[in-house]
């Protein structure tokens, strides 16, 4: 293959928000060599956040938020390759095989392919009335498929779930949300805020239920009947299928990087090839702060991940060492949480869930190990600071703050 090895530079498969950013970066931080971007999506690069919330409810005609404006890529030299997608990386020749194309050389490789959602088999006899949502497309398609009065169910109460419940709440379609586990959130939030969640929810019209899975679907009177696992049945005109999605691992498990549940990476995003990376939802790294291997799916981990991969090709290595964080917009409530929220240690908290600037400290061993607010993003951006820092608690700050111990019953208190 011409030039391999002498003029390639980096090639970044994915052209999602962390794609894009790590070739914002390059730039940014002073790479001079070619970058070559390679996307299944015909977009280029957006932030997916707009999708499940103002996408969905907006009156205008709903525009896509763009990481940058295409004529920028051309300005700093980044060359998209959209709706093309990668098939094999051989390590040997150094070079990704592309669908329908000329193999593409590289000199280093960043994969950051994110994920895709996860389906449910026992709806595929209802395939015209079901709905995913990951895309810009998707989000299209689904928004011209919420209408007044329609009835929708949402399979999984996550955060795509609720926040896909409260949109179409607002677009008056009737909403149940389907969830297997016990309560909504049950994997990012105690049990006391799941419970809160789920009672705006119920007032905003929408119905929760809990411990309930599909156990069959059937096309009915051009409508899709789910049969649930209780002996109920659901007649509906629209299934969103948000039970969160598996890595986009497989270029690299066939290549032979180390994996696990994701594209295994260190401080720096390198992965056990030292000219491949990888960034965003699709990587999983050694979290120095809390010690454990983690893989995160939010904006601010494709954002992070991005600036490490770029910094290390820049030649000015910065290790990977964030507070994991992510937001959660529903109806007006904006939820932020930083860290681990676990009852450990004692809690703290200020003001009450449905109040606005809720704040609630998690600790472990007199340290702060993770924050939860509403409605109180300035709150959160400290305790991320104070985590990061060893998460070392002033008595005196948290008077300052207005945090005291948690004043609930200890059934509330341990979950
Ligand atoms: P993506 O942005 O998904 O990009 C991956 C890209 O790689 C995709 O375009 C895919 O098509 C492409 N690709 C995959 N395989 C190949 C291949 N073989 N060849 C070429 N291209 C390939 N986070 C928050 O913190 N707060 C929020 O409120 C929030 N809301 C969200 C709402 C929705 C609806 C979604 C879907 C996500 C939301 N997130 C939110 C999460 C956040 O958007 C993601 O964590 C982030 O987009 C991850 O970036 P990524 O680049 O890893 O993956």
């Amino acid at each position: 293959m011409a030039g391999l090895g002498k003029t390639a530079g980096v090639v970044i498969v994915g052209g999602g928000h962390a794609g894009g950013r790590t070739a914002e970066r390059l730039r940014h931080g002073g790479f001079v060599g070619s970058i070559d971007v390679i996307g299944i999506e015909k977009e280029l690069p957006y932030e997916r956040p707009p999708l499940s919330k103002s996408v969905l409810t907006s009156t205008e005609t709903p525009t896509n938020a763009y990481l940058l404006p295409s004529a920028k890529w051309t300005e700093i030299g980044v060359t998209f390759h959209t709706g093309v997608e990668a098939t094999a990386i051989d390590r040997q020749t150094k070079s990704v095989a592309l669908e329908g194309r000329n193999p593409l050389a590289y000199r280093k490789l960043v994969l950051a392919t994110g994920l895709s959602p996860r389906r449910i088999a026992t709806l595929e006899p209802v395939a015209d009335r079901i709905a995913y949502l990951r895309s810009f497309e998707d989000a299209l398609s689904l928004r011209s498929r919420i209408l007044p009065g329609s009835s929708i169910v949402l399979v999984g109460a996550g955060l795509i779930g609720l926040e896909v419940a409260a949109s179409a709440a607002k677009l008056d379609a009737h909403v149940t949300v389907l969830e297997a586990a016990d309560r909504p959130l049950s994997r990012l939030l105690p049990s006391y805020l799941s419970q809160w969640i789920a009672q705006v929810h119920e007032r905003a019209g929408v119905r929760i239920l809990c411990g309930r899975q599909i156990a069959a679907a059937e096309s009915l009177g051009g409508r899709a009947c789910l049969h649930i696992d209780d002996g109920s049945q659901l007649q509906v005109d629209l299934v969103l299928v948000g039970i969160g999605g598996t890595p986009n691992d497989r270029l690299a498990r066939e290549a032979g990087l180390d994996i696990d549940n994701g594209i295994v990476v260190n401080a720096f995003g390198q992965t056990s090839d030292p000219d491949i990376f990888a960034a965003g939802d699709v990587a999983v790294h050694e979290n120095p702060v809390f010690g454990r291997r983690w893989r995160l799916e939010s904006w601010k981990n494709a954002e992070d991940q991005a600036a490490m991969v770029a910094s290390y090709l820049c030649g000015q290595p910065t290790p990977y060492g964030e507070v994991p964080w992510f937001w959660t917009d529903q109806y007006d409530l904006n939820i932020q949480v930083a860290g681990l929220l676990s009852a450990g240690g004692p809690t703290y908290e200020r003001g009450k869930p449905g109040e606005r600037a809720y704040l609630a400290y998690f600790t472990e061993a007199e340290r702060l190990i993770g924050a939860v607010g509403v409605g109180c993003g300035r709150d959160i951006r400290i305790a991320r600071e104070i985590i990061k820092a060893g998460g070392k608690l002033d008595a005196t700050d948290l008077v300052r703050k207005g945090l005291a111990p948690f004043s609930a019953s200890p059934a509330r208190r341990a979950s």
